[in-house]
């Protein structure tokens, strides 16, 4: 059997190495650096960036942990330097995963010239091995089809932006670019309180700037449970990020512009009132779209709306029954996790083989300080269902280990079928939430009930008995 898989992000290249074990011969197919948006410029990125925000917060409360006379400069060159080694550690171990004798990867923008061909338009040429492109093929321009039983799209996604005057400004930055800025602002100004919009407000907030986020929405993080997006952003107000919510934002004009030094205007209504942030830098986090342009899928027929490539839920199967979609381009869940996960479903598919995940079951995590994280239905996505259902709290400042790190800020939230006794979603914030909601999401997973959950022994003192307590009341 042979699989042609366009795009060697966390959708794409995990499939094809997962296929090359099971023995099928995969093409994969990458215009750009392995890894995808998540390891290039993504999730690893801003978590090396997080890392840097965490000491830095740490040092700044040295002394009530008995530091004293500390005298610390901020290198953001050294920064930058970091995340980049990060990522080019990681990529570098990813390209000698996809050394694997069933993987043919080819450097090159694919499209479809039909249902069963790709063409891929490449400055190399194609290569068994990994390659770095070389200089003699740099810059030559060369075409090469290929074909194969079933194709896997999974070309991600792209920064969106706002059709409003001012938005192609030179230095309105997107998430890519912020991640390689020399200085850090002193002012900056993020145009989305979505998931990569806060991140950026936490990292920001910790290396020094001021930092104003501006959301259309009436709660940051929309499709969060609002309990837990309304105290984030308490949470988040509390170390002097300003979060303004249900701003329309309307326009970004240049004020000043003298050598490096340009200051924005970005202009927003409010409840009826005009109103205007002035800002040094600012970033364009308005969400992201899937990367359908370059593929050609209309001329194939392959059904793609706005959102995405329109696929079966439990297949990842487009109309086309050989052809699949997987990742951020199908517009269902753009996580990266959730594009490996669906990668995998699609090869099971594909291949014939059963298989048990259930991708309704999604864990997603916000990398701010605190973090929060959430799995499974929200409270009002259970009222919407008519599911009766009951809510156990807890907070992180009755947590034994979270007051012996001096992180108390944080709360709990189950949600609990009345009838069934089943956990059906955990919602929280505090310290280590990404790593915690891993427990609910097992829990979730395999359709635990209360009663169940009440018979599992957690360790104390750690930060995972916010699960425990909140059962406990
Ligand atoms: C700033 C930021 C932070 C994030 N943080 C997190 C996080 O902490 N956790 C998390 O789960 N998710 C995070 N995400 C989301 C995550 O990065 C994506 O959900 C994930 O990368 C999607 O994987 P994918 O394989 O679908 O697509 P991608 O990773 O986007 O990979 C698609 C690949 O396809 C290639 N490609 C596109 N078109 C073509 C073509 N025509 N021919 C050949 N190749 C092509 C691209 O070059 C790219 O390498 C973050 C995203 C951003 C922007």
């Amino acid at each position: 059997m042979k699989i042609i898989i366009i795009g060697a992000g966390p959708g794409g290249y995990e499939t094809a190495l997962v296929a090359a074990k099971r023995g099928v011969e995969v093409v994969l197919i990458e215009a750009g650096p392995v890894g995808g948006t998540c390891l290039n410029e993504g999730c690893i990125p801003t978590k090396s960036f997080c890392k840097n925000a965490v000491v830095l917060d740490s040092l700044h409360e040295a002394e009530t942990f008995g530091v004293t006379g500390l005298s610390y400069g901020f290198d953001f060159g050294a920064v930058t330097a970091r995340k980049n080694a990060v990522v080019e550690q990681l990529r570098g171990g990813v390209e000698g995963l996809l050394g694997h004798k069933n993987i043919t990867l080819v450097r090159g923008k694919a499209s479809f010239k039909d249902a069963h061909t790709v063409v891929v338009t490449s400055p190399a040429v194609p290569t068994e091995l990994p390659t770095v492109i070389s200089s003699e093929t740099e810059g030559r321009v060369e075409k090469s089809e290929y074909t194969a039983d079933y194709i896997i799209i999974a070309t991600g996604s792209v920064s969106a932006s706002l059709p409003i005057p001012g938005a192609d400004l030179p230095g309105i930055l997107t998430s890519k670019e912020i991640l390689d800025i020399t200085e850090v602002p002193d002012r900056l100004c993020i145009i989305g309180g979505g998931v990569i919009g806060l991140e950026f407000a936490s990292i920001f907030k910790s290396f020094g700037s001021e930092v104003t986020v501006l959301e259309y929405f009436k709660e940051i993080l929309p499709r969060f449970d609002s309990d837990l997006s309304k105290r984030l952003k308490q949470s988040l107000g509390k170390r002097g990020i300003e979060i303004c919510t249900q701003a329309q934002v309307t326009g970004i004009e240049i004020l000043r512009c003298a050598q490096d030094d340009t200051t924005y205007r970005v202009s927003f209504t409010r409840k009826g009132k005009e109103e205007t942030v002035e800002a040094d830098k600012v970033l364009m986090a308005v969400g992201r779209k899937a990367n359908v342009d370059s593929l050609n899928l209309a001329d194939v027929g392959i059904e793609f709306t706005p959102r995405g490539i329109v696929v079966d839920d439990k297949t990842m199967q487009t109309n086309i029954p050989h052809i699949y979609a997987v990742g951020d381009i199908n517009g269902r869940m753009m996580l990266a996790h959730a594009a490996t996960f669906q990668g995998i479903v699609a090869l099971d598919h594909i291949m014939g083989v059963e298989n048990q995940i259930d991708l309704s079951v999604m864990p997603a995590a916000v990398f701010t300080t605190p973090e929060a994280a959430c799995v499974g239905m929200t409270e009002e996505e259970c009222k919407e269902a008519g599911v009766p259902i009951k809510s156990l709290k807890s907070f992180f400042r009755a947590n034994g280990k979270a007051v012996t790190m001096g992180e108390t800020d944080g709360f709990c939230k189950l949600i609990v079928a009345v009838e069934s006794g089943r956990i059906l979603g955990c919602h929280l914030y505090g310290p280590h939430a990404s790593d915690i909601v891993q427990e609910a999401c097992a829990l979730i997973t395999r359709k635990a009930t209360l009663k169940e959950f009440e018979t599992i022994i957690h360790t104390h003192p750690t930060l995972t008995e916010v699960l425990q307590s909140a059962v406990h009341g």
